[in-house]
């Protein structure tokens, strides 16, 4: 029930394979490290996908639209926890179909 191009960015995210700015600059391109959003820290998997202050925007957006009281998380971990549990908040496939989504926006 995925949509493909989102679940395939979510396995890509998943494997930690994604091309962020740290990784295109320790790979020689010549690309600033920094995060693409706000420009203000480097731009790792956590930082651009979690932590970074727009991205957290949208989660707290999402997060609060789908009923949920915490606005965003810390870790990887901590999402993928959060992707795997049950809850009685939302169905666990409508969750997942979201959190894909909101990543591959991200
Ligand atoms: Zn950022």
């Amino acid at each position: 029930m995925a949509t493909p191009r989102h679940a395939f960015l979510m396995w890509i995210a998943q494997s930690n394979r994604m091309p962020t700015r740290v990784r295109l600059a320790s790979w020689g391109l010549g690309v600033s490290s920094n995060c693409c959003l706000c420009d203000s820290a480097p731009e790792t998997h956590d930082h651009l996908l979690l932590r970074c202050d727009i991205s957290k925007q949208v989660w707290v957006l999402i997060l609060s639209r789908l009923g949920y009281t915490h606005s965003c998380f810390i870790t990887w971990t901590s999402f993928i926890e959060w992707l795997s549990l049950r809850d009685s908040t939302i169905p666990l496939i409508f969750k997942r179909i979201v959190a894909q989504g909101t990543i591959y926006i991200l």
